[in-house]
């Protein structure tokens, strides 16, 4: 390790210190070594993946900015893994132990090492119910109260940074602390993939199987990614019939329905819909809110209430990015010693705030997406002729407003010139349609892609 890196990085720890609460510091920083840092680069070694991951998605930002704060200034920051740096200290401070099947190393040094890889601050107590989330939550709650027995599968869908990964952990946790001797396991439907893809390089695939396949309770996240992949899809399904039929539980996450992923065998949306498919929708303001004042608790962070509702305001797309706002407050205002109002927040935020802003998918992009995929104007959706061929779109775009924006019945009604009750209605016959066409949910699932794309086209 060279000097220079020596002096900053123990110095970004102290600013770090600073601003975590002793815990999270411990647990989550004090695991970090410096490799080495050259010009305006600094290299950093975690001693696993999980450190990793957790690391970029919650606290990278927050070493970044200490890190040039400390050095004067702006340093780009790589993260890698290099258990090779840990080793020596492990062996000195206890002996080696043999790795438990299914686990990754624990996450504070002399502490005994969960049989499971779940994060444990997903938990349900950290875990704020609103409206967008209260029906999920309560299944969630009863998978995780009675394992197998409520619904089996549970399908939780819903947009990046919603929750799904949160709320998924959280039924692992709390398992894991009624029943320590559960056998659980989370994987990410990519790791699961490289995995079966590795076992077939080495010939090991009846070792895969029987891993997968004595579990008692399988997580598996980001599912979607089974879409298009025939031979995974194959693989799969042996596991979930085999876990199914001992009455395992197994719960999937997924960004959309698993009838809207158009490249998944049929057989397999039907067992996905076995049990129960529930929805993380967008949360309010109220939930934002609620959120936001939790994570400050949690973390000790000195903001006032003022600025959190200010944040809960205006960050509305993702829970993620509305953490990364907070964060980059509190880093602020502690690494200079200063509160901030609500004007020095919007200058700190300036970059974050316009994509919000842009970000936001509007009614009036859902009503042009779904005129041009129906060959007609958007002035057909807001207008009064009902001819079949007007009314059938219209109601889709009205259905797709309520579920892609977070604007209330009301609002959607004004933007189609007609009252809430019409938006409620059309709400009720597009959903009630979807549950069995097919080829419905397709076109939902084509429509939201558009609306996707012309979203970030307006951003560009
Ligand atoms: P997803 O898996 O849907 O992309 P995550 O579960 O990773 O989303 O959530 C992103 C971040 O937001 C996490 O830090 C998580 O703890 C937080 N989060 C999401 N929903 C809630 C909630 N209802 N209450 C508290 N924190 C939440
Ligand atoms: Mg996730």
């Amino acid at each position: 390790m060279s000097g220079e890196c020596n002096n900053i990085w123990e110095e970004a720890c102290k600013q770090l210190k600073g601003i975590l609460s002793g815990d999270i510091y411990e647990r989550w920083i004090a695991v970090i070594k410096c490799q080495s840092s050259q010009g305006n680069r600094m290299e950093l070694v975690v001693a696993n993946d999980f450190y990793k991951d957790w690391l970029e998605e919650n606290y990278l930002p927050m070493i970044r900015k200490s890190v040039t704060v400390v050095s004067g200034r702006e340093m780009d920051i790589l993260l890698d893994v290099d258990s090779s740096c840990f080793e020596l200290v492990k062996e000195k401070e206890s002996p080696p132990e043999p790795a438990p099947h299914l686990s990754i190393p624990a996450f504070g040094l002399g502490k005994q090492k969960p049989s499971h890889n779940l994060n444990p601050h997903y938990t349900f107590d950290s875990y704020v119910v609103g409206s967008a989330n209260q029906f999920a939550h309560a299944a969630a709650l009863a998978a995780a109260n009675s394992p197998s027995r409520t619904y089996n599968p549970l399908f939780i869908y819903g947009g990046v940074g919603l929750g799904k990964t949160h709320l998924m952990q959280a039924i692992g946790n709390h398992v894991a602390a009624k029943k320590p001797r559960s056998k659980l396991c989370y994987i990410t439907c990519e790791s699961f993939t490289n995995e079966y893809i590795e076992a077939l390089q080495n010939n090991s695939v009846s070792a895969f199987r029987k891993k997968y396949r004595k579990i008692d309770m399988l997580m598996i996240d980001d599912i979607q990614f089974l879409d298009g992949k025939a031979r995974l899809q194959e693989e799969f399904f042996h596991t979930f019939n085999t876990l199914f039929e001992n009455h395992k539980q197994i719960i999937m996450t997924s960004d959309r329905t698993p009838s809207e992923m158009a490249g998944l065998a049929p057989r397999l949306i039907s067992r996905f819909e076995w049990g129960l498919v529930t929805e993380l929708g967008q949360p309010d303001v109220e939930t934002r809110t609620a959120i936001l004042r939790k994570k400050a608790e949690l973390l000790h962070l000195d903001i006032s209430l003022d600025l959190l509702d200010y944040l809960a305001e205006r960050v509305s797309s993702n829970i993620r990015s509305l953490e990364g706002a907070l964060i980059r407050v509190a880093t602020y205002m502690s690494l200079t010693n200063r509160k901030l109002d609500v004007q020095q927040v919007e200058t700190l935020l300036h970059d974050l705030l316009d994509k919000e802003s842009q970000a936001t998918i509007s009614v009036e992009l859902i009503q042009r997406t779904v005129a041009d995929h129906f060959d007609l104007r958007p002035s057909d959706l807001t207008g009064k002729k009902r001819s079949k061929d007007i009314v059938w779109p219209r109601q889709i775009a009205m259905y797709l407003s309520r579920t892609m924006t977070t604007q209330s019945f009301p609002v959607i009604g004004e933007a189609f010139c007609r009252n809430h009750a019409t938006i409620l209605y059309a709400h009720e016959q597009v959903s009630a349609r979807a549950k069995d066409d097919r080829s419905l949910q397709q076109t939902l699932s084509i429509l939201k892609d558009k609306v996707g794309k012309n979203c970030s086209k307006a951003l560009r």
